[in-house]
């Protein structure tokens, strides 16, 4: 089992060796290890078991510190690391030849951040080398926000998590991709980018393929259909109306067991209800509803802002989905007002209830 402490020199004693550890940065703790190193990514890809197509983003502690690893930097990418960085802001460019292509999955670019957490700051300090770092999760599934969250899923895999708090962003860096002629939004994250667009008077391009698999590759970071996924099914709704249609049709989605009706079994069980509520709390005509038609029991409920802060609710929304998918059969999750951080939570709750097959 992982130990879990706050030394830094434990932390890059293990990083020298190439090991991965988990260190905590604003956006969500991450898997970091040794960028220039393919025995460390390798290390990366297995613990996570992520998939080699999925390439990793760099962690660098200042705007110097980028310039050795890519190349053809264009003047926008100084204009957004002088206003957002450090922070939670992401920027693919071109890479040099320092970073091996297992990194980048193959491709000519690499993404490259400057987190915002001390901690972080104090370990990229201390090592002379970058950090690949991905979110230190099972792949596909739920962000860790705390080094509880890592352990969870990675204890058995990793000797060390450097332990430093709760995470204060929650969501993952917007991912800005600076390769081409345009500038490319591949990810909304820890800083909208309708505030980065006005504030640098800038215009993203947004292709429908930007947030897709395609020609074989992964063209940006936690961009499949399928991903931040609670380890029960997770139903999406907009507002209380959409709500209660759902719950009516509950039956069909959990229908009972044809044999819990013969005398000698048990009645079916209903199914445990997990519900993500975005300011308020459901609404006593919902709950009557469930409780008249048997449709499920309403388990846990959690509200993300009662005060309808976006940031509050970011900061909350991992740590909220993994209660859920531990006491609970079925989430249903209300999604947030769509503009601000609002964007970047309802892209995570989208995926997260993805049902198809990923493309
Ligand atoms: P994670 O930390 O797991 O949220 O993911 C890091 C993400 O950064 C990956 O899912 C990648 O798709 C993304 N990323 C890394 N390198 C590139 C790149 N060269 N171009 C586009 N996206 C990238
Ligand atoms: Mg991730």
């Amino acid at each position: 089992m992982a130990t879990v402490g706050n030394s830094i020199e434990q932390a890059t004693k293990w990083l020298r060796e190439g090991y991965p550890v988990a260190i905590p940065t604003e956006t969500v703790y991450g898997l970091a290890a040794n960028a220039c190193r393919e025995d460390a990514l390798i290390r990366i890809f297995e613990a996570k078991r992520r998939p080699l197509f999925d390439p990793l983003i760099v962690h660098l502690p200042t705007v110097n510190s980028i310039l050795p690893y890519a190349q053809d930097i264009p003047r926008l990418a100084f204009a957004l690391w002088e206003r957002y960085s450090p922070g939670p802001l992401t920027l693919v460019l071109p890479k040099s030849a320092l970073l091996p292509d297992l990194l980048s999955s193959g491709l000519p670019t690499a993404a490259f951040r400057i987190p915002a957490h001390p901690v972080a700051l104090q370990v990229l300090n201390a090592i002379d080398f970058p950090l690949a770092a991905p979110s230190a999760n099972l792949f596909g599934r739920v962000s860790p926000t705390t080094a509880v969250h890592v352990l969870d899923h990675l204890g058995d895999h990793i000797p060390y998590v450097l332990d430093g708090g709760p995470c204060s962003v929650g969501l993952e860096s917007t991912i800005i991709d600076l390769s081409g002629p345009e500038p490319i939004l591949r990810r909304e994250g820890g800083i909208p980018s309708q505030s980065i667009e006005d504030e640098l008077k800038i215009t993203l391009q947004r292709p429908a393929h930007a947030f897709r698999i395609h020609d074989g590759f992964v063209p940006s970071a936690g961009t499949l259909d399928n991903h931040y996924a609670p380890k029960v099914p997770l139903i999406c709704y907009h507002n209380n109306e959409e709500l209660t249609n759902i719950v009516s049709r509950l039956p069909a989605i959990h229908p009972p067991d044809p044999t819990a009706r013969t005398a000698d079994l048990p009645p079916m069980r209903e199914p445990t209800l997990g519900m993500l509520r975005f300011q308020s709390d459901i609404p006593d005509h919902f709950r009557d509803l469930c409780e008249r038609n048997k449709m499920g029991t309403i388990r846990i409920i959690e509200i993300l802002s009662p005060s309808g802060d976006l940031k509050e609710a970011a900061r909350n929304l991992f740590a909220a989905m993994r209660s859920l998918e531990e006491g609970c059969d079925l989430i249903l999750a209300e999604q947030a007002p769509e503009h601000g951080l609002g964007l970047a939570i309802n892209d995570r709750l989208r995926r997260a209830s993805f049902k198809g097959t990923t493309r």
